[in-house]
Protein backbone atom coordinates (compact mmCIF):
# COMPACT_ATOMS: atom_id res chain seq x y z
CA UNK A 1 0.00 0.00 0.00
CA UNK A 2 1.88 3.47 -0.94
CA UNK A 3 1.28 6.01 1.09
CA UNK A 4 -1.01 8.66 0.07
CA UNK A 5 0.27 11.83 -1.30
CA UNK A 6 0.57 15.26 0.42
CA UNK A 7 -1.45 18.45 -0.94
CA UNK A 8 1.91 19.94 -2.40
CA UNK A 9 2.32 16.43 -4.14
CA UNK A 10 -0.74 16.28 -5.42
CA UNK A 11 -0.82 20.10 -6.74
CA UNK A 12 2.62 19.07 -8.20
CA UNK A 13 1.69 16.16 -10.14
CA UNK A 14 -1.13 17.90 -11.59
CA UNK A 15 0.75 21.04 -12.85
CA UNK A 16 4.60 20.43 -13.88
CA UNK A 17 5.96 17.12 -16.13
CA UNK A 18 8.92 16.20 -14.73
CA UNK A 19 12.02 16.39 -16.73
CA UNK A 20 13.81 12.50 -16.99
CA UNK A 21 10.90 11.02 -14.70
CA UNK A 22 8.17 8.33 -15.20
CA UNK A 23 5.49 10.22 -15.13
CA UNK A 24 3.07 7.52 -14.66
CA UNK A 25 5.42 5.81 -11.78
CA UNK A 26 5.35 9.74 -9.84
CA UNK A 27 1.22 9.48 -9.55
CA UNK A 28 1.91 6.92 -6.86
CA UNK A 29 4.69 8.26 -5.58
CA UNK A 30 4.49 11.59 -5.61
CA UNK A 31 7.45 14.26 -5.77
CA UNK A 32 9.89 14.38 -3.10
CA UNK A 33 10.03 18.57 -2.68
CA UNK A 34 12.67 20.69 -1.64
CA UNK A 35 12.61 23.51 0.54
CA UNK A 36 15.69 25.05 1.48
CA UNK A 37 19.60 24.33 1.55
CA UNK A 38 22.74 25.45 3.52
CA UNK A 39 26.33 24.08 2.70
CA UNK A 40 26.39 20.80 1.03
CA UNK A 41 22.80 20.07 2.02
CA UNK A 42 19.97 20.30 1.20
CA UNK A 43 15.99 20.03 2.84
CA UNK A 44 12.62 18.51 2.26
CA UNK A 45 9.24 19.59 3.34
CA UNK A 46 9.51 17.47 5.97
CA UNK A 47 12.32 18.89 7.60
CA UNK A 48 14.97 15.83 6.79
CA UNK A 49 18.24 16.71 5.89
CA UNK A 50 20.25 15.20 3.12
CA UNK A 51 23.89 15.55 1.99
CA UNK A 52 23.30 16.69 -1.70
CA UNK A 53 25.98 13.69 -3.46
CA UNK A 54 25.52 15.16 -6.73
CA UNK A 55 25.54 18.67 -6.50
CA UNK A 56 21.84 19.29 -7.59
CA UNK A 57 22.71 18.14 -11.22
CA UNK A 58 26.71 17.69 -11.15
CA UNK A 59 26.80 21.62 -11.24
CA UNK A 60 26.21 23.17 -7.52
CA UNK A 61 30.28 23.08 -7.14
CA UNK A 62 30.02 25.73 -4.27
CA UNK A 63 27.30 24.48 -2.16
CA UNK A 64 23.80 25.82 -1.86
CA UNK A 65 24.31 28.75 0.35
CA UNK A 66 27.30 30.56 -1.12
CA UNK A 67 26.70 34.59 0.37
CA UNK A 68 29.30 36.02 -2.04
CA UNK A 69 27.44 34.76 -5.34
CA UNK A 70 24.54 35.66 -3.55
CA UNK A 71 25.12 39.06 -2.97
CA UNK A 72 26.66 39.45 -6.44
CA UNK A 73 23.50 38.52 -7.68
CA UNK A 74 21.70 40.97 -5.78
CA UNK A 75 23.91 44.24 -6.33
CA UNK A 76 23.63 43.17 -10.24
CA UNK A 77 19.66 42.95 -9.95
CA UNK A 78 20.12 46.32 -8.27
CA UNK A 79 22.17 48.09 -11.06
CA UNK A 80 21.31 46.34 -14.05
CA UNK A 81 18.64 43.39 -14.24
CA UNK A 82 18.76 43.03 -17.77
CA UNK A 83 20.78 43.81 -20.80
CA UNK A 84 21.73 41.90 -24.46
CA UNK A 85 24.40 41.95 -26.00
CA UNK A 86 23.01 41.97 -30.04
CA UNK A 87 23.51 44.30 -32.47
CA UNK A 88 26.77 46.20 -31.27
CA UNK A 89 25.34 46.59 -27.41
CA UNK A 90 27.45 45.34 -24.44
CA UNK A 91 27.91 45.40 -20.98
CA UNK A 92 30.69 45.15 -18.13
CA UNK A 93 29.88 41.92 -16.35
CA UNK A 94 29.52 40.38 -20.28
CA UNK A 95 32.96 41.76 -21.11
CA UNK A 96 34.69 41.04 -18.09
CA UNK A 97 33.19 37.45 -17.68
CA UNK A 98 34.30 36.68 -21.21
CA UNK A 99 38.14 38.26 -20.92
CA UNK A 100 38.19 36.15 -17.61
CA UNK A 101 37.41 32.93 -19.71
CA UNK A 102 40.05 33.72 -22.53
CA UNK A 103 42.21 33.84 -19.30
CA UNK A 104 41.74 30.16 -18.36
CA UNK A 105 39.93 28.41 -21.12
CA UNK A 106 42.45 25.47 -22.31
CA UNK A 107 43.85 26.01 -25.19
CA UNK A 108 44.63 29.28 -27.22
CA UNK A 109 40.50 30.78 -26.96
CA UNK A 110 40.10 34.73 -28.56
CA UNK A 111 36.06 34.90 -28.20
CA UNK A 112 33.65 34.18 -26.30
CA UNK A 113 29.95 33.55 -26.84
CA UNK A 114 27.11 33.23 -24.20
CA UNK A 115 24.00 30.63 -23.90
CA UNK A 116 22.00 29.83 -20.95
CA UNK A 117 22.49 26.31 -20.78
CA UNK A 118 24.76 23.41 -21.68
CA UNK A 119 22.70 22.46 -24.47
CA UNK A 120 22.36 25.58 -26.30
CA UNK A 121 25.75 26.15 -26.03
CA UNK A 122 26.68 22.42 -27.99
CA UNK A 123 23.53 23.40 -30.16
CA UNK A 124 25.91 26.45 -30.92
CA UNK A 125 28.49 24.59 -31.13
CA UNK A 126 27.94 22.60 -34.32
CA UNK A 127 26.23 25.91 -35.47
CA UNK A 128 29.70 27.27 -35.05
CA UNK A 129 31.19 24.43 -37.49
CA UNK A 130 28.56 24.64 -39.95
CA UNK A 131 29.49 28.61 -40.55
CA UNK A 132 32.65 28.30 -39.85
CA UNK A 133 33.09 26.09 -42.67
CA UNK A 134 31.23 27.89 -44.76
CA UNK A 135 33.14 30.86 -44.44
CA UNK A 136 36.70 28.80 -45.32
CA UNK A 137 34.52 27.89 -48.64
CA UNK A 138 34.54 24.23 -47.26
CA UNK A 139 30.76 23.69 -47.44
CA UNK A 140 30.54 19.36 -47.59
CA UNK A 141 32.60 19.42 -44.40
CA UNK A 142 29.54 19.40 -41.81
CA UNK A 143 29.40 15.81 -40.32
CA UNK A 144 29.64 15.96 -36.31
CA UNK A 145 30.97 12.88 -34.87
CA UNK A 146 30.15 12.41 -31.44
CA UNK A 147 30.25 9.20 -29.10
CA UNK A 148 28.09 6.16 -27.90
CA UNK A 149 27.43 6.75 -23.59
CA UNK A 150 27.82 10.73 -25.44
CA UNK A 151 25.64 13.28 -23.17
CA UNK A 152 25.73 16.92 -24.80
CA UNK A 153 21.65 18.13 -23.94
CA UNK A 154 18.68 17.82 -24.80
CA UNK A 155 17.80 20.39 -27.32
CA UNK A 156 17.34 18.96 -30.94
CA UNK A 157 20.54 19.19 -32.16
CA UNK A 158 22.36 18.37 -28.66
CA UNK A 159 20.22 15.34 -27.77
CA UNK A 160 21.42 14.07 -31.53
CA UNK A 161 24.78 14.28 -30.23
CA UNK A 162 23.90 12.78 -27.36
CA UNK A 163 24.39 8.91 -26.99
CA UNK A 164 21.79 7.30 -25.07
CA UNK A 165 18.97 5.39 -26.41
CA UNK A 166 16.05 7.75 -24.35
CA UNK A 167 17.14 10.61 -25.63
CA UNK A 168 16.48 9.52 -28.83
CA UNK A 169 13.48 6.78 -28.48
CA UNK A 170 9.89 8.31 -29.77
CA UNK A 171 11.47 12.20 -30.16
CA UNK A 172 12.14 11.17 -33.85
CA UNK A 173 16.26 11.57 -33.06
CA UNK A 174 19.17 11.82 -34.00
CA UNK A 175 19.03 14.50 -36.89
CA UNK A 176 21.26 13.38 -40.06
CA UNK A 177 24.96 14.66 -40.26
CA UNK A 178 25.57 13.70 -36.57
CA UNK A 179 27.58 9.60 -36.30
CA UNK A 180 28.53 7.99 -32.99
CA UNK A 181 31.63 6.31 -32.30
CA UNK A 182 32.59 3.52 -29.26
CA UNK A 183 33.00 4.87 -25.69
CA UNK A 184 35.80 4.34 -24.06
CA UNK A 185 34.82 1.95 -21.67
CA UNK A 186 37.11 -0.72 -21.00
CA UNK A 187 35.60 -2.65 -18.35
CA UNK A 188 32.00 -2.89 -20.70
CA UNK A 189 32.86 -2.66 -23.95
CA UNK A 190 36.10 -4.28 -24.42
CA UNK A 191 36.69 -7.57 -25.89
CA UNK A 192 37.40 -11.11 -23.88
CA UNK A 193 41.19 -10.55 -23.31
CA UNK A 194 41.80 -7.48 -24.70
CA UNK A 195 44.39 -5.56 -22.87
CA UNK A 196 43.10 -1.94 -22.34
CA UNK A 197 45.96 -0.80 -24.65
CA UNK A 198 44.54 -2.92 -27.19
CA UNK A 199 41.08 -2.20 -26.52
CA UNK A 200 42.36 1.89 -27.01
CA UNK A 201 44.09 0.84 -30.39
CA UNK A 202 40.88 -0.64 -31.36
CA UNK A 203 38.64 2.53 -30.85
CA UNK A 204 40.84 4.41 -32.59
CA UNK A 205 41.34 2.49 -35.87
CA UNK A 206 37.69 2.35 -35.61
CA UNK A 207 37.25 6.24 -35.61
CA UNK A 208 39.69 6.65 -38.75
CA UNK A 209 37.84 3.53 -40.29
CA UNK A 210 34.62 5.54 -39.80
CA UNK A 211 36.15 9.15 -41.26
CA UNK A 212 37.35 7.15 -44.17
CA UNK A 213 34.65 5.75 -44.70
CA UNK A 214 32.22 9.25 -44.61
CA UNK A 215 35.30 10.79 -45.90
CA UNK A 216 37.05 13.39 -44.02
CA UNK A 217 36.08 16.24 -46.42
CA UNK A 218 32.85 15.76 -44.84
CA UNK A 219 33.53 15.79 -41.10
CA UNK A 220 34.04 18.97 -39.40
CA UNK A 221 34.01 18.35 -36.08
CA UNK A 222 34.49 15.19 -32.71
CA UNK A 223 33.16 16.37 -29.76
CA UNK A 224 33.47 15.20 -26.32
CA UNK A 225 33.59 15.18 -22.68
CA UNK A 226 36.25 14.78 -21.07
CA UNK A 227 34.82 12.12 -18.75
CA UNK A 228 31.46 11.11 -19.56
CA UNK A 229 29.13 11.83 -16.63
CA UNK A 230 25.39 11.47 -17.57
CA UNK A 231 26.58 8.30 -19.57
CA UNK A 232 27.69 6.52 -16.25
CA UNK A 233 31.04 8.71 -15.24
CA UNK A 234 33.21 6.92 -18.21
CA UNK A 235 36.99 7.35 -17.33
CA UNK A 236 38.92 6.78 -21.07
CA UNK A 237 42.06 4.49 -20.80
CA UNK A 238 45.18 6.11 -20.46
CA UNK A 239 46.62 8.15 -23.72
CA UNK A 240 42.83 8.16 -25.42
CA UNK A 241 42.61 11.68 -26.05
CA UNK A 242 46.29 12.53 -27.44
CA UNK A 243 45.81 9.25 -29.67
CA UNK A 244 42.31 10.76 -30.92
CA UNK A 245 43.90 14.03 -31.62
CA UNK A 246 46.36 12.74 -33.91
CA UNK A 247 43.37 11.26 -36.12
CA UNK A 248 41.99 14.42 -35.80
CA UNK A 249 44.47 16.62 -36.81
CA UNK A 250 45.55 13.91 -39.78
CA UNK A 251 42.14 14.55 -41.16
CA UNK A 252 41.88 18.69 -40.66
CA UNK A 253 38.50 18.24 -37.91
CA UNK A 254 38.18 20.29 -35.47
CA UNK A 255 37.77 19.11 -31.13
CA UNK A 256 34.91 20.56 -29.30
CA UNK A 257 35.13 20.23 -25.76
CA UNK A 258 32.36 19.60 -23.72
CA UNK A 259 33.28 20.72 -20.57
CA UNK A 260 30.11 21.60 -19.23
CA UNK A 261 30.38 19.02 -16.15
CA UNK A 262 34.26 19.08 -16.02
CA UNK A 263 34.77 22.50 -16.21
CA UNK A 264 36.24 24.84 -12.94
CA UNK A 265 37.91 22.03 -11.03
CA UNK A 266 35.68 19.23 -11.04
CA UNK A 267 38.62 16.84 -11.97
CA UNK A 268 41.36 18.57 -10.41
CA UNK A 269 42.78 21.12 -12.38
CA UNK A 270 40.62 24.13 -13.92
CA UNK A 271 39.29 21.75 -17.03
CA UNK A 272 39.60 18.04 -17.45
CA UNK A 273 40.71 18.89 -20.84
CA UNK A 274 44.02 19.54 -18.90
CA UNK A 275 43.51 16.19 -16.69
CA UNK A 276 43.03 14.18 -20.40
CA UNK A 277 45.63 15.75 -22.37
CA UNK A 278 43.07 17.44 -24.46
CA UNK A 279 43.60 20.24 -27.20
CA UNK A 280 40.87 21.72 -27.69
CA UNK A 281 39.48 24.29 -31.14
CA UNK A 282 36.58 25.28 -28.97
CA UNK A 283 35.00 25.03 -24.82
CA UNK A 284 31.42 24.60 -24.29
CA UNK A 285 31.12 25.62 -20.49
CA UNK A 286 27.95 25.60 -18.03
CA UNK A 287 26.55 24.27 -14.73
CA UNK A 288 29.83 25.41 -12.33
CA UNK A 289 30.14 28.53 -13.97
CA UNK A 290 28.37 30.65 -11.75
CA UNK A 291 27.87 27.54 -9.38
CA UNK A 292 24.41 27.57 -11.07
CA UNK A 293 23.04 29.82 -9.05
CA UNK A 294 21.77 31.45 -12.40
CA UNK A 295 21.28 30.07 -15.57
CA UNK A 296 24.29 30.52 -18.22
CA UNK A 297 26.66 28.90 -20.39
CA UNK A 298 29.98 30.25 -22.78
CA UNK A 299 31.54 28.62 -26.07
CA UNK A 300 35.19 29.83 -26.24
CA UNK A 301 36.44 29.71 -30.20
CA UNK A 302 40.20 29.66 -31.37
CA UNK A 303 41.61 32.66 -33.27
CA UNK A 304 41.04 30.60 -36.43
CA UNK A 305 37.64 30.12 -35.66
CA UNK A 306 36.49 33.54 -34.30
CA UNK A 307 38.79 35.49 -37.37
CA UNK A 308 36.89 33.49 -40.19
CA UNK A 309 33.52 34.06 -38.61
CA UNK A 310 33.81 37.93 -38.28
CA UNK A 311 35.17 37.98 -41.89
CA UNK A 312 31.81 35.87 -42.98
CA UNK A 313 29.45 38.05 -40.72
CA UNK A 314 31.02 40.85 -42.45
CA UNK A 315 30.24 39.46 -45.97
CA UNK A 316 26.77 38.67 -45.36
CA UNK A 317 26.39 41.98 -42.72
CA UNK A 318 25.46 40.04 -39.38
CA UNK A 319 26.02 37.16 -37.06
CA UNK A 320 22.63 35.31 -37.54
CA UNK A 321 22.50 33.53 -33.76
CA UNK A 322 22.36 34.73 -30.20
CA UNK A 323 19.61 34.64 -27.27
CA UNK A 324 17.41 36.70 -25.70
CA UNK A 325 19.42 35.99 -22.42
CA UNK A 326 22.67 34.87 -23.60
CA UNK A 327 24.87 36.99 -21.15
CA UNK A 328 22.52 37.68 -19.09
CA UNK A 329 23.79 40.37 -16.68
CA UNK A 330 22.97 38.21 -13.45
CA UNK A 331 24.53 35.23 -14.49
CA UNK A 332 27.99 36.84 -16.24
CA UNK A 333 28.32 38.97 -12.63
CA UNK A 334 27.60 35.72 -10.65
CA UNK A 335 29.87 33.90 -12.87
CA UNK A 336 32.59 36.65 -12.45
CA UNK A 337 32.14 36.14 -8.97
CA UNK A 338 32.30 32.36 -9.04
CA UNK A 339 35.52 32.14 -10.91
CA UNK A 340 36.85 34.83 -8.33
CA UNK A 341 35.90 32.59 -5.67
CA UNK A 342 37.32 28.90 -7.28
CA UNK A 343 40.79 31.00 -7.56
CA UNK A 344 41.13 32.99 -4.32
CA UNK A 345 39.92 29.82 -2.06
CA UNK A 346 42.17 27.54 -4.27
CA UNK A 347 39.17 25.32 -5.19
CA UNK A 348 41.31 22.97 -7.41
CA UNK A 349 43.34 22.39 -4.88
CA UNK A 350 40.85 21.57 -2.23
CA UNK A 351 39.46 19.22 -5.10
CA UNK A 352 42.89 17.51 -4.97
CA UNK A 353 43.31 17.41 -1.46
CA UNK A 354 39.59 15.56 -0.37
CA UNK A 355 40.14 13.18 -3.52
CA UNK A 356 42.40 10.12 -2.21
CA UNK A 357 39.10 10.39 0.48
CA UNK A 358 36.50 10.26 -2.09
CA UNK A 359 38.47 7.38 -4.07
CA UNK A 360 38.99 5.36 -1.00
CA UNK A 361 35.42 5.66 -0.13
CA UNK A 362 34.26 4.86 -4.32
CA UNK A 363 36.55 1.58 -3.74
CA UNK A 364 35.61 0.70 -0.35
CA UNK A 365 31.76 0.13 -2.14
CA UNK A 366 33.35 -1.22 -5.35
CA UNK A 367 33.92 -4.35 -3.29
CA UNK A 368 30.32 -5.43 -2.57
CA UNK A 369 29.77 -7.97 -4.48
CA UNK A 370 26.59 -6.39 -5.68
CA UNK A 371 29.35 -3.96 -7.49
CA UNK A 372 30.68 -4.55 -10.85
CA UNK A 373 33.09 -1.64 -11.16
CA UNK A 374 33.78 1.89 -9.34
CA UNK A 375 34.61 4.49 -11.80
CA UNK A 376 36.46 7.97 -10.32
CA UNK A 377 38.42 10.94 -11.76
CA UNK A 378 38.57 14.06 -9.16
CA UNK A 379 35.44 14.45 -7.66
CA UNK A 380 32.74 12.52 -10.02
CA UNK A 381 32.86 9.07 -9.92
CA UNK A 382 30.18 6.03 -9.33
CA UNK A 383 30.06 2.46 -8.65
CA UNK A 384 28.12 0.14 -11.37
CA UNK A 385 26.11 -2.67 -10.00
CA UNK A 386 26.24 -5.68 -11.81
CA UNK A 387 22.56 -7.78 -11.04
CA UNK A 388 22.72 -10.02 -13.05
CA UNK A 389 21.45 -13.13 -11.75
CA UNK A 390 19.49 -11.01 -8.84
CA UNK A 391 15.84 -12.27 -8.59
CA UNK A 392 12.99 -9.57 -8.66
CA UNK A 393 14.93 -6.98 -10.82
CA UNK A 394 14.39 -8.10 -14.10
CA UNK A 395 14.14 -4.30 -15.76
CA UNK A 396 17.92 -3.21 -16.59
CA UNK A 397 18.35 0.05 -13.94
CA UNK A 398 15.97 -1.46 -11.68
CA UNK A 399 18.65 -2.68 -9.06
CA UNK A 400 20.31 1.03 -9.50
CA UNK A 401 17.22 3.13 -8.43
CA UNK A 402 16.65 0.71 -5.63
CA UNK A 403 20.25 1.19 -4.42
CA UNK A 404 19.18 4.77 -4.67
CA UNK A 405 16.38 5.24 -2.83
CA UNK A 406 18.04 3.43 -0.05
CA UNK A 407 20.91 6.06 -0.17
CA UNK A 408 18.25 8.92 -0.36
CA UNK A 409 16.43 6.91 2.75
CA UNK A 410 19.58 7.47 5.09
CA UNK A 411 20.11 11.02 4.17
CA UNK A 412 22.90 10.35 1.29
CA UNK A 413 21.58 12.30 -2.84
CA UNK A 414 23.16 10.08 -5.15
CA UNK A 415 21.63 9.72 -9.06
CA UNK A 416 21.15 6.31 -10.27
CA UNK A 417 21.82 6.68 -14.09
CA UNK A 418 20.31 3.06 -14.97
CA UNK A 419 22.71 0.58 -13.33
CA UNK A 420 24.88 3.39 -12.21
CA UNK A 421 25.32 4.89 -9.23
CA UNK A 422 26.77 8.57 -9.68
CA UNK A 423 28.11 10.45 -6.76
CA UNK A 424 29.41 14.54 -8.15
CA UNK A 425 29.57 16.17 -4.71
CA UNK A 426 30.07 20.26 -4.25
CA UNK A 427 33.73 20.66 -4.63
CA UNK A 428 33.55 22.23 -1.40
CA UNK A 429 32.63 19.33 0.39
CA UNK A 430 35.18 18.39 3.32
CA UNK A 431 36.27 14.55 4.74
CA UNK A 432 34.27 14.44 6.84
CA UNK A 433 30.84 15.54 5.01
CA UNK A 434 32.17 12.71 2.61
CA UNK A 435 32.52 10.20 4.74
CA UNK A 436 28.67 10.89 6.29
CA UNK A 437 27.92 10.99 2.36
CA UNK A 438 29.29 7.63 2.06
CA UNK A 439 28.22 6.16 5.39
CA UNK A 440 24.89 4.58 4.08
CA UNK A 441 26.59 2.95 1.63
CA UNK A 442 27.38 -0.73 2.70
CA UNK A 443 23.57 -0.86 4.48
CA UNK A 444 21.96 0.26 1.48
CA UNK A 445 23.82 -2.13 -0.64
CA UNK A 446 23.52 -4.92 1.48
CA UNK A 447 19.61 -4.40 1.52
CA UNK A 448 19.89 -4.00 -2.04
CA UNK A 449 21.36 -7.27 -2.71
N1 LIG B 1 26.89 18.68 -21.72
C1 LIG B 1 27.15 17.92 -20.65
C2 LIG B 1 28.48 17.24 -20.54
C3 LIG B 1 26.20 17.76 -19.65
O1 LIG B 1 26.46 16.99 -18.59
C4 LIG B 1 24.97 18.45 -19.77
C5 LIG B 1 23.95 18.33 -18.73
O2 LIG B 1 24.07 17.57 -17.79
C6 LIG B 1 24.73 19.20 -20.92
C7 LIG B 1 25.72 19.32 -21.87
C8 LIG B 1 23.43 19.91 -21.10
O3 LIG B 1 23.33 20.98 -20.23
P1 LIG B 1 21.90 21.62 -19.90
O4 LIG B 1 21.14 20.60 -19.09
O5 LIG B 1 22.26 22.84 -19.11
O6 LIG B 1 21.24 21.93 -21.17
Amino acid sequence: MTKPLSNMQQRDVEAVLHPYTDAMKLRTTGAHMITRAEGVRVFDDRGRGYIEGMAGLWCSGLGFSDRELIEAAKEQLDKLPYYHLFGGRSHEPGMELAEKIKEIAPGNMARVIFQSSGSEANDTQIKLAWYYNNAIGRPQKKKIISRMKAYHGVTIASASLTGLPPNHRDFDLPIDRILHTASPHYWKEASDGESEAEFLARLVKELEDMIEREGPDTIAAFIAEPVMGAGGVIVPPEGYFPAIQAVLDRHDILMIDDEVITGFGRTGNWFGAQTMGMQPTSVSMAKQLTGSYVPLSAVAMNRDMAEAIEENSGRIGTFGHGFTYGGHPLGCAVGLKALEIYERRNIVGHVRDVTPTFHRLLREAGQHPLVGEARMCGLMGCIEVAPEGRKGFEKPGAVGTRLMEELVARGSIFRSLGDVLAVCPPMIISEAELEELFAPMHEALDVTY
